[in-house]
């Protein structure tokens, strides 16, 4: 990062960030009608008379909708409001054919939370304070590439039901922004909420960014950057934004409060419309929908179906033995503990099956495009190679050949062995007739090695090996000389 040199412009300043994450909810219709929310439908088809706005069409609030949202809440931890509000957010913009946007504003469904971002900084672990999260609905798009002198609008999106999950002004850096991130989405997708998927706009970042001088307590005048679409983009933009705000400052000039636009290709940040104050949305309950109120069964029915979340996951792995990269690596998504499990019920070394599940399988995962749940791939096939390993029956490199065999091969890993020849000789005689030969071949090294030189041993199971064409199992083939040299 940029604030690593000492001639920097940032130097002396502190980076104040907070920020807004729109979450697309998973469910298979709208939030206020029957429209679906399939995404790449062709433009304006999933549509009604509600989501277009049309004159006499009302609302009607999707359950499973508000379901998502308090899975959200009780998921972090937030405060639950059992009484919350809608709200219409005044603006006009082609895609917003209501001309308001239904939130909530004042009372929104959730309040209050913290989330633990997994950085320790300056000792102590750094925890990012939540504000709020409220439900609302999404905004139509305006697609300016299709036509060459006119803006399309496709009301696909228009109505998709929203969660937004916004932070205090806590974080100090690109990296607590990114950390914040990650842990969020991980949460997200353990909870099952939303797919999360950037570049589908279902999880869209929304930063406030300010500089001050070290030591100020108050917060400087912020700027809203939008339009990134990766976390690595969100690192990037607050850095760039960071460094123009503090150049203004030593400037002597004062930063003006503005929406910005991410781009990603100059690695610059540039005006987009002016901000409107949240004043300038004129709030005001929403008519047509009654207040949203949560009862006690609805919390504790959500609550009994919330997973078991990362953190409780990697406490679980640690007990077992585990080092804590391969309880961060077992933990990153929700489908690799599960798997892991699964191997582990037929196989009880944790950790051998987690050198394999952090190693060769999710190297293949990552290679092929395959999933935890691929057929070749079911654990009781990882667990039968693993106790070939543990038998001696194979080596471990001949595991690994049979493990890339299991992709495309509905045989055992055993037959798989047996027909690639892959066994290793366990057989005395046939190991000793490998010993004798290579003895016989080298009879200065065979000399020296029955004179105590015991060095020699890893040269001569090596020519065995070569020998048996990797088929020798080398402990014995070690035990073997060992006892020729003490003989
Ligand atoms: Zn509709």
């Amino acid at each position: 990062m940029s604030s690593d040199k000492t001639d920097d412009v940032t130097t002396g300043f502190e980076m104040v960030v907070g920020l807004e994450v729109h979450v697309q909810l998973k469910t298979a219709s709208k939030a206020f009608c029957g429209c679906s929310t399939d995404f790449g439908a062709p433009p304006n088809r999933n549509t009604c008379p509600v989501c277009l706005a049309l004159p006499g069409a009302l609302p009607v609030l999707n359950a499973r909708a508000v379901e998502l949202a308090l899975r959200v809440a009780l998921g972090f931890g937030f405060s639950v409001n059992r009484l919350s509000i809608f709200a219409r957010k005044n603006y006009f913009y082609p895609d917003l054919p209501k001309g308001y946007q239904i939130s909530q504003h004042d009372q929104p469904i959730a309040e209050h939370g913290a989330l633990d971002i997994g950085l320790i900084v300056n000792g102590a672990p750094r925890v990012i304070g939540i504000t709020r999260a409220h439900m609302e609905e999404d905004a139509g798009k305006s697609i300016h590439d299709r036509y060459e002198s006119a803006t399309a609008v496709d009301l696909n999106r228009s109505g998709v039901p929203l969660v937004e999950i916004v932070s205090e002004p806590d974080m100090r850096s690109p990296e607590e922004a990114g950390a914040y991130l990650r842990t969020l989405k991980q949460i997200l997708l353990y909870l099952d909420v939303s797919d999360c998927n950037m570049e589908e706009g279902s999880l869209r970042v929304d930063a406030n960014v300010s500089a001050r001088p070290f030591g100020q307590q108050t917060l400087g005048t912020k700027c809203e950057v939008k339009n990134m679409n990766s976390f690595s983009g969100v690192e990037k933009a607050l850095a760039a934004e960071f460094r123009r705000q503090c150049g203004v400052l030593l400037a002597g000039g004062t930063v003006q409060q503005q929406t910005l636009l991410w781009d990603g290709h100059k690695n610059e940040t540039r005006p987009a419309r002016s901000k409107e104050g949240s004043s300038d949305y004129r709030y005001f309950p929403e008519p047509d929908l009654p207040p949203l109120i949560i009862t006690d069964a609805e919390l504790s029915r959500v609550r009994e179906t919330l997973p078991e979340l990362p953190a409780a996951r990697r406490v679980r792995y640690a007990a077992m033995q585990l080092s804590e990269y391969d309880a961060q690596e077992l933990t990153a998504d929700p489908h690799t503990g599960p798997y892991f499990e699964a191997v582990l019920a037929l196989h009880g070394d944790a950790k051998s099956v987690a050198n394999w599940v952090n190693g060769e399988v999710r190297a293949t995962l990552n290679e092929t495009g395959a999933t935890w749940k691929s057929a070749p791939l079911v654990p009781a096939r990882l667990a039968g190679l693993l106790e070939l390993l543990k038998d001696g029956v194979v080596s471990s490199s001949a595991a690994k050949k049979i493990f890339a065999m299991l992709l495309t091969s509905a045989e055992s890993p055993r037959a798989i062995a047996e027909r690639e020849g892959l066994v290793q000789v366990r057989d005395d005689n046939a190991l000793a007739g490998w010993v004798d030969e290579v003895l016989a071949e080298n009879p200065a090294e065979a000399t020296r090695f029955a004179a105590g030189e015991k060095k020699l041993v890893g040269l001569l199971v090596g020519l065995v090996m070569k020998k048996s064409q990797g088929r020798a199992d080398p402990k014995l083939v070690n035990q073997l000389l060992a006892s020729r040299a003490a003989g």
